[in-house]
């Protein structure tokens, strides 16, 4: 039996078809911004399940379950999509819609949930984790995650439930997004880490930092740049990134606070220098937690998931079902 997992992202909307042993046994994907409308837009994923389906020569009773991971808020029991920002989405009744598109025979067999949800639930089950109490935190341009709690998806009212990176952090702190100041992700996000480090090579004592030489404009800092400079010693990246430790163990220490998980796993493209600052974060993390006596207390770990963020989409979407 197969499943099938969409990922609807801000460029492309991703779909595959996922054996026993969560694997993706075949992927299409399709440009996002083809699809003018929404309807437009489901009437894609639906020719796309279908394409997918008759290149693998699955047939529908082979379905077990047909999951879509949508960047957005959701209503479980209008099946509608409430506010997706990205793809100007709002009042869409998505999952009738899709049901109708894809015919009686699939129909029973289709479940939404938000996109970052599914990639947790993709990282729970195929990490095996043997963890009760799980949560994921993805550090990329900004900071998202997911929550599992006895084994089950925390949804919360519209799907919306860990929404991580906008727990403020620092009230007198920076303009976010959002509409509030000092957002965990608009200084511990990728994108933070950069703005702290283009600070700091802009004040006179940064001058003497090789990242000074290397880039003239915040636009040519990346975090390759960065690590490398802390890899070789530049004293002024050490003190970056210890900042940036600061701002990132105060938001994962309120995490643990709160939910306590077993386990709390790192991902993102930040992740790749982790032998940089997993330890010194961890250190930070155990000092700061409220339980910090205790002897059980969570694990932090980088996340041992599929390195492709798109497969862990495709994965999770198509496991929605079972959580
Ligand atoms: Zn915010």
């Amino acid at each position: 039996m197969f499943r099938i997992g969409v990922d609807i992202g801000g460029t492309n909307i991703a779909a595959g078809i996922v054996d026993e042993s969560y694997r993706i046994v075949e992927k299409k994907s399709i440009k996002t911004k083809d699809a003018k409308t929404p309807s437009e837009m489901i009437g894609a994923i639906a020719e796309l399940v279908k394409d997918l389906m008759g290149t693998a020569q699955v047939k529908p009773e082979m379905v077990t379950a047909i999951g879509v991971g949508v960047p957005g808020t959701l209503d479980p029991e209008s099946g509608k999509v409430l506010y997706a920002n990205n793809l100007g989405f709002e009042d869409v009744p998505f999952l009738s819609e899709l049901k109708k598109a894809l015919g009686d025979i699939l129909a029973d067999k289709i479940y939404f949930d938000n996109d970052a949800n599914a990639a947790a639930i993709g990282e729970y089950i195929t990490g095996d984790y043997h963890a009760k109490n799980f949560v994921m935190m993805t550090i990329g341009t900004g900071i998202g995650g997911g929550v599992i709690i006895n084994g089950r998806v925390l949804r919360g009212c519209n799907y919306a439930a860990a929404e991580f990176g906008h727990m403020t952090i620092n009230f007198d702190g920076v303009d976010c997004n959002c509409g509030r100041k000092g957002c965990f992700e608009d200084y511990a996000s990728a994108e933070g880490l950069m703005n702290l480090a283009w600070e700091a090579i802009s004040s006179p004592e940064g001058k003497k930092s090789m990242l000074s030489s290397r880039v003239s404009s915040r636009e040519e800092l990346d975090g390759e740049i960065f690590f490398e400079a802390v890899r070789s010693g530049d004293k002024v990246a050490a003190q970056v990134l210890e900042q940036y430790l600061f701002y990132l163990s105060e938001g994962i220490i309120n995490i643990i606070n709160i939910f306590q998980p077993d386990v709390l796993t790192l991902s993102g493209g930040i992740t790749k220098a982790a032998d940089l600052y997993l330890d010194r974060l961890k250190e930070l993390v155990a000092k700061g937690i409220y339980s910090r006596n205790s002897s059980k207390n969570t694990e932090i770990m980088l996340s041992k998931g599929i390195s492709d963020s798109g497969d862990i989409g495709i994965i999770g979407a198509a496991l929605i079902y079972k959580m």
